[in-house]
């Protein structure tokens, strides 16, 4: 195996899933996205993990992705959140993918794949674009779509959807435009009711709204990034304690590699390309099998600070830039740190980690799906399950 891997802890996996559940309305149903593999996860296993708690839909992003999931035995329905090239629409068919749809021209491409794979009343969603500037009709478009979906061959309304863009944030704005999209939804729904069709399910909750907003779960809510465990930006821990709620989020991935070498430096040794730290001192080095290419960004290292890993439970700085396969850490004089040691660079409590995801998002100015998804695919992950599965 290489000494450098991902830790999927799947029963943290299990835990947010349930407190995911305890949170939806319990008519509501629950879509788990498991897009850009789970959040580079693994889809498989996490998806099959999401159905086993209960998923009542997945989420994905590509065709292959999909298709993945169907080729793993999973028959859960699956929505599809982006959108495909023509070329592709006999597989979203023929592996029974549910599209989003909002303009005559896709919806007619789709009803066509249907014709010629043989499908008949084949469910899509139309997406409402209620402020998010993504994909979608706009609120006063819906009923004309509906109408055309319902009037096409081969196509029937298996629901209906938009999506936030500024859910994850408290501020008074942001918590208002949120408002604003929302009542454009129910607006875009009811204008389909009253044209005498059926919107289906109705879903449009994102990770944020899950949690914070039980008026908009509707008939389903469509939660991520807390399943893998982080909050939802501003939405962290802090705010639902001052909501009075607890809201326990185990994040479900621990990054880990290996010391493969410990060299002694003289003091004026310089480390890596760029020359941008040299040992004032003697001391030990330890060289990391990982790098850029595995998910471990050169900006890791390039903020105040930089970035520390832990190697049985204490902090030690990377030196240097960090390479495409490699870096290096200062160990100090008589650090006790051995060959073969594991080294957890970010990981949930009891991974040995000294910080997760999120917080190493927080430090480089993005935000943790950037972090996980970023996680190359010659990374193993190594899923680690207290049940069979
Ligand atoms: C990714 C995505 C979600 C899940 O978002 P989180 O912030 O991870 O909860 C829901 N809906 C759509 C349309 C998405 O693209």
């Amino acid at each position: 195996m290489r000494p450098t891997f991902a830790r999927i802890y799947l029963d943290n996996l299990r835990h947010n899933l349930s407190v995911i559940r305890s949170k939806i309305n319990p008519d509501a149903k629950m879509c788990v996205a498991v897009k850009a593999d789970a959040y580079g996860h693994g889809s498989v296993r996490c998806a099959k993990t999401a159905v086993e708690c209960g998923a009542d839909f997945l989420a994905v992003a590509a065709v292959s992705e999909g298709v993945e999931l169907r080729g793993a035995g999973i028959t859960t329905p699956i929505l599809m959140l982006s959108l495909c090239s023509p070329s592709e629409m006999d597989d979203v068919v023929k592996n029974d993918l549910t599209p989003l749809v909002f303009d005559d021209e896709y919806i007619d491409f789709l009803d066509e794949a249907c014709a010629r794979c043989g499908k008949k009343a084949f469910k899509v969603h139309l997406a409402v674009d209620t402020g998010m500037g993504r994909i979608g009709c706009l609120p006063e478009e819906a009923a004309e779509m509906a109408k055309k979906i319902v009037s096409s061959k081969n196509l029937s309304l298996g629901g209906m959807c938009t999506h936030f863009s500024v859910a994850d944030s408290l501020s008074e704005d942001d918590v208002s435009y949120t408002r604003s999209q929302f009542e454009k939804f129910l607006f875009a729904c009811n204008s389909v009711k009253d044209a005498g069709i059926d919107p289906g399910i109705r879903h449009c909750a994102n990770s944020a709204l899950t949690l914070n907003n039980p008026e908009t779960h509707l008939d389903m809510c469509r939660p991520g990034i807390i399943a893998y465990g982080y909050y939802p930006d501003e939405l962290d821990e802090k705010y639902f304690e001052s909501k009075g709620e607890r809201i326990d989020l185990k994040p479900v991935m621990a990054l880990v590699s290996t010391v493969v070498a410990v060299r002694k430096f003289p003091a004026g040794h310089s480390v890596s390309y760029g020359r941008t730290w040299t040992s004032e001192t003697e001391t030990d080095i330890g060289v990391l099998p990982i790098g850029y290419d595995d998910g471990l960004f050169r900006r890791f290292n390039q903020t105040d600070g930089g970035l520390e890993v832990s190697i049985g439970g204490k902090a030690y700085p990377v030196r240097g830039r960090i390479c495409m396969d490699q870096c290096m850490v200062d160990l100090g004089k008589n650090s006790g740190v051995k060959r073969w040691d594991e080294v957890v660079i970010f990981g949930p409590e009891g991974s040995g980690a000294l910080q997760s995801a999120e917080e190493i998002s927080r430090a480089t100015g993005t935000i943790s799906y950037e972090i996980t998804c970023g996680i190359s695919k010659r990374v193993p992950r190594v899923y680690i399950s207290s049940s069979q599965n």
